[in-house]
């Protein structure tokens, strides 16, 4: 039995989203995603590809070029383009979840009019730059600083770890807006739309991963940047509760991302250990592999489960912070362990570049750490289980 069956039955819109997602991945992703990995290449007409097929725009209206379909929806076509390639994943992920989201809820009329069509269709791809290289899980100490000038907002400091930053044509960044001497922690960070056309923006250091390697991840220099006021989005000081309640939504992206890595590896464990034969017989016939697979099969069922479960009960307008918090949590540590599980399966062909185990094992781990660390997720439970 496959480890896509899913426990909950799927509407019909829901089942062509899933096919569509999963030949797109298979086409045009899956044959590349090895050879963009070795070569840490980016490679920028996918975005126009995913833009084409309505998959930067899933979760937005009609009105703005979107596909507007339920959480559960763009979730599956995540989990299919995971499974082709994590690298992906995260640019749809991030795109999808956070700026775009952003600037659908908080945005004004002409912010959306502006860059929700073409980023919906592929014109324009979105980033979300809170990180900074001192300011990580403490996201609120964030020092980049913000100072009005006439019409327009000058931004100086450095964004750190900016998913897709190397192509990003709007950058939802938080900045502080309150003033050295009257600090207001959280409530003095403000969110802006940033463009790359925007003088004293620069991309920096672009980072070496472990894995994601075709994603680009890079550090964004402001210096001394000119922001049109236009561009700040929504109300000053509210841009670190913006970024707080996106990344609630972003998580269950990167739960889905992490389910999908784990399949890859399940699937391609399955397949070795029935093809791989050592004394006399194949390696799927001893229980000590058997076991393996069942208990990937398990976590990878649960963790699809509590994270659709989720996805269904936000999408009904109820408040799931905790169970996203504890969807990317068990997602992100299922994607750790199975993909572990899946490189002892293929034994020392598990540890080479021939076989795509040790990508998905590399790229297992970021789930681990970023929107929020396995250790920041226990502390967001904690601390609504102790409410
Ligand atoms: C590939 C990649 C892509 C990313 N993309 C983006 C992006 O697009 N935009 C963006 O803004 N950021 C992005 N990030 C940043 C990511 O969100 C941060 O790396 C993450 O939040 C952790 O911050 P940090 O790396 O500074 O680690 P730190 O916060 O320094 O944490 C180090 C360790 O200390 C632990 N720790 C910290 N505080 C506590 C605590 N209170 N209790 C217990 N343990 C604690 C952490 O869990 C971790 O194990 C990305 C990161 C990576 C690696």
């Amino acid at each position: 039995m496959p480890t896509d069956t899913l426990l909950t039955p799927l509407s019909e819109t829901q089942r062509e989203i899933q096919r569509l997602a999963r030949e797109f991945a298979a086409n045009e992703i899956a044959p590349h995603a090895d050879q963009w990995d070795r070569d840490a290449y980016f490679e920028p007409a996918l975005v126009g590809k995913l833009g084409q097929l309505g998959f930067l725009g899933m979760l937005l209206p009609e009105e703005h070029d979107g596909l507007a379909l339920d959480t559960v929806s763009y979730l599956l076509a995540l989990e299919e383009v995971a499974v082709a390639d994590a690298s992906a994943a995260v640019l749809m992920s991030v795109h999808n979840s956070l700026p775009t989201q952003m600037i659908l809820r908080w945005g004004n009329d002409e912010q959306k009019a502006r860059f929700l069509g073409p980023m919906a269709r592929g014109e324009l791809l979105g980033a979300f730059a809170l990180s900074e290289p001192e300011s990580g899980s403490d996201a609120s100490s964030l020092s980049t600083q913000a100072v009005k000038h006439g019409n327009d907002w000058v931004l100086t400091g450095t964004k750190a770890w900016v998913t897709s930053g190397t192509h990003a044509g709007a950058i939802v960044a938080m900045a502080r807006t309150d003033q050295p001497g009257a600090r207001k922690g959280a409530k003095g960070i403000s969110a802006f739309i940033v463009t790359p056309d925007l003088p004293g923006f620069s991309v920096a250091k672009k980072e070496d991963k472990l894995g994601l390697r075709a994603s680009p991840t890079v550090q964004l220099r402001f210096d001394e940047m000119r922001v049109p006021a236009a561009n700040l989005l929504g109300e000053p000081g509210q841009g670190f509760i913006y970024a707080m309640q996106s990344l609630d939504h972003g998580r269950l992206g990167i739960a889905a991302q992490a389910i999908g890595i784990a399949r890859a590896a399940f699937e391609a464990a399955m397949a070795y250990a029935k093809e791989r034969t050592q004394f006399g017989q194949p390696i799927l016939d001893f229980q000590a592999i058997q076991f393996k697979l069942s208990d990937m099969a398990v976590r990878i069922a649960s963790a699809r489960a509590l994270l659709h479960a989720t996805a269904a009960a936000k999408d009904r307008g109820e408040n799931v912070g905790m169970f996203g918090s504890m969807s990317k949590l068990l997602a992100s540590e299922t994607a750790m362990w199975v993909t572990t599980q899946a490189v002892q399966v293929f034994g020392g062909y598990g540890y080479v570049k021939e076989y795509p185990v040790e990508r998905f094992f590399r790229d297992a781990k970021v789930t681990e750490i970023y929107e929020g660390t396995s250790e920041i997720q226990r502390i967001v439970i904690a601390r609504a289980l102790s409410a």
